[in-house]
């Protein structure tokens, strides 16, 4: 099989999205690939993945994997990490143009600069960073497991970075420490306004309501539940209502219904663009995308063994400590 400009480009039929599914199963299996797609991934790549997961997930099974090649349908970094945690494996990204925009808000000289004013300070990275950063840090975590892991660091000041709203959600829970964050943020989620969510309540007055803690702190301080992807499936499937308000990037719903299709996800994305959270470079992971890098075993991802080093410390780091 071959494919197409034209089939990259264009919307396919149910008939080519099953065709090119079965090529890359076929592929994956030939070259003792494996494939990792993070819930932000479009459904028809979700459906094809080994496995599909947040950030802490595909990071654990990026590390343990038997795979001599790693297809990993996510944004740059989580690639970044793959590599990193497994130097001696083949990493693919599908779209090597998807970064994440918060990632490159801070750069590995900014945090050099910011150490010498910060000596005393514990540097904490969230997984959303560049590898180069990573390699300026002393322990990397994900909003799932932030909050536990600076509890145990024994620095009394923490520097945090690159995310305002997720540094600020974790210094709430960890008052013991002084905090000094970074203020990056996530566009799409830091963008949806608690005015959005209010109306979203007044609509469904039954429903609970579940966010990311990349999102705004309005829009935190209304949530009945703060958690990472992973913690937002958990409670959104179980919480004993029958309507869940869910802010975050809108390819969870499909693995919502899937895992829980008695419950109604409501999900700010009939309005209009901005009142939608959407990632646009998560979703430039295509089938087509994905079947061309495979099949070329095309986009490898690559780093300098310097770097490969001084980044694992700070993952693995937040591996045991997790
Ligand atoms: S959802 Fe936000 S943090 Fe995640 S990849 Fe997209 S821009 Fe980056």
């Amino acid at each position: 099989m071959s494919v197409s400009f034209d089939i990259q480009e264009r919307e396919l039929t149910a008939e080519e999205i099953e065709e090119l599914q079965r090529e890359v199963r076929r592929l994956a299996k030939e070259k003792n690939a494996v494939i990792l797609a993070h819930y932000y991934q479009r459904p028809e790549v979700q459906d094809i993945a080994d496995f599909v997961g947040d950030s802490l997930e595909l990071s654990r099974k990026a590390a343990n994997t038997d795979a001599d090649i790693i297809v990993f349908c996510g944004v740059r970094f989580m690639c970044e990490t793959a590599k990193i945690l497994s130097p001696q494996k083949k990493v693919l990204h599908p779209n090597p143009e998807s970064g994440c925009p918060m990632a490159d808000m801070v750069t590995a000289e900014q945090v050099r600069k910011l150490r010498e004013k910060h000596p005393s300070a514990e540097f904490v990275a969230y997984i959303n960073t560049t590898a180069d950063v990573k390699a300026e840090v002393d322990v990397c975590v994900t909003s799932a497991n932030a909050p536990r892991i600076i509890k145990k660091l024994d620095a009394e000041k923490i520097v945090f970075l690159p995310d305002q709203a997720l540094g600020q959600w974790v210094a709430k829970q960890v008052p013991e420490k002084e905090f000094v964050i970074w203020k990056g943020f996530c566009p799409p989620h830091f963008e949806f306004t608690a005015r959005e969510v209010m109306k979203l309540k007044e609509k469904y007055p039954d429903a609970k309501v579940a966010v990311h803690p990349e999102c705004h702190p309005r829009v935190i301080e209304i949530a009945d539940f703060v958690g990472s992807t992973s913690q937002i499936i958990k409670y959104a499937t179980s919480v004993e209502a029958e309507r869940v308000i869910v802010i975050t990037e809108v390819g969870l719903k499909y693995t919502l219904q899937k895992k829980n299709p008695d419950k109604e996800y409501i999900f700010p994305e009939s309005m209009n663009y901005c009142g939608t959270v959407y990632c646009c470079t998560m979703k430039g992971i295509t089938l087509p995308k994905l079947y061309e890098t495979i099949k070329n075993e095309i986009n490898e991802v690559e780093l300098p063994d310097e770097i490969i080093e001084r980044a694992r410390r700070p993952i693995e780091r937040m591996l045991e400590l997790s």
